[in-house]
């Protein structure tokens, strides 16, 4: 059996000399505070095992890997049909593109992209008042994480909600084009306060569980998305989840991932575990510089890669 702690420790003193590195996102002027010398990484196993290390306990904001439990939430609402919305493929162009989102006439390419996220977040919203979108998202979150300290970073959301500029007029094209059935400011008040999700590596890693074990959290008994449902969350997260450096993401680390731009990756081990990794610096597509480096090396150490070991 391997000693994952002892992995989990190695990593972290092999990195300890680089902490630090990378550029922190600095378009929300929330994040743009937060102290980049910061790295922490957890695994919760299938079998219940908890494995941490550095500021694994520590809450940061996850922004875009909200998407994936919005998109869970979404596909439960609507099944398939939401594929009318928003595509499957990578973009290949930035988290906040809006090019392709002109050429393509409102309908984004996949649900992690911002524009995506923001098509999405009108799925969910759908019934509901803003306030309790958001209220179905956290318990959503509490319940896949089995932790009901989870909390919204209001300052977050806030901070966004002032300079979101970019999502704004990623919204407005949507609307124009008939692909958003809420007012702008609705949808983007749910989709920023997703976006502001305060989770720590130890609370997110539990909460992809169920993407690790076909759809239920092994721990909880709790029965979250059919097995089907959670393969084909993985496959978006593996050719999608890192924007335009999902290609070099699969071929380094080769598991499915979602980054955040507050330094956060999600990245999930079918069948064997979910792992969370924060180190606030980013690198020049908006993922986390450390982050990735140290899921390549986990996943050296482990032969997790979902292409072979
Ligand atoms: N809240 C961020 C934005 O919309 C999410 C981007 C990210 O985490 O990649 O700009």
């Amino acid at each position: 059996m391997t000693d994952l702690q002892a992995i989990l420790d190695d990593i972290h003193a092999e990195l300890s000399p680089r902490i630090g590195e990378g550029k922190v996102a600095d378009y929300i002027p929330e994040l743009a505070k937060i102290d980049p010398n910061q790295f922490g990484m957890a695994i919760a196993t299938v079998n219940g095992d908890l494995y941490s290390v550095g500021d694994a306990a520590i809450p940061f904001s996850i922004q875009s890997i909200s998407k994936v439990f919005m998109l869970t939430l979404a596909l439960g609402k609507v099944g398939e049909s939401l594929w009318t919305r928003v595509g499957r493929e990578p973009s290949g162009t930035a988290f906040n593109s809006i090019v392709q989102l002109e050429r393509e006439e409102g309908i984004p390419r996949n649900p992690f992209i911002n524009a995506g996220a923001i098509a999405i977040s009108d799925v969910v919203l759908a019934g509901h008042a803003p306030r309790e979108a958001i209220g179905e998202l956290l318990r959503f979150v509490r319940y896949v994480a089995d932790d009901e300290t989870i909390t919204i970073d209001d300052k977050v959301a806030r901070s966004e909600t002032q300079t979101g500029y970019r999502n704004l007029a990623l919204a407005n094209f949507m609307r124009a084009y008939g692909n958003l059935d809420h007012p702008v400011e609705h949808v983007l008040g749910v989709y920023f306060h997703q976006c502001a999700l305060s989770m720590s590596c130890q609370q997110l890693a539990k909460a992809g569980l169920y993407l690790a074990a076909r759809g239920s959290n092994p721990i909880t008994g709790h029965s979250v998305v059919s097995p089907k449902r959670a393969r084909r969350i993985n496959a978006l997260m593996l050719t999608c989840g890192h924007y335009d450096g999902s290609g070099d993401f699969a071929y380094h680390v080769g598991l499915p991932g979602k980054s955040g731009v507050g330094g956060g990756i999600m990245a999930v081990a079918p069948g064997i575990g979910s792992i969370a990794v924060w180190s606030p610096g980013l690198n020049k597509v908006g993922n986390s510089q450390l982050g990735a480096v140290a899921l390549e090396m986990l996943a050296a150490r482990t032969g997790w890669s979902v292409f072979g070991d």
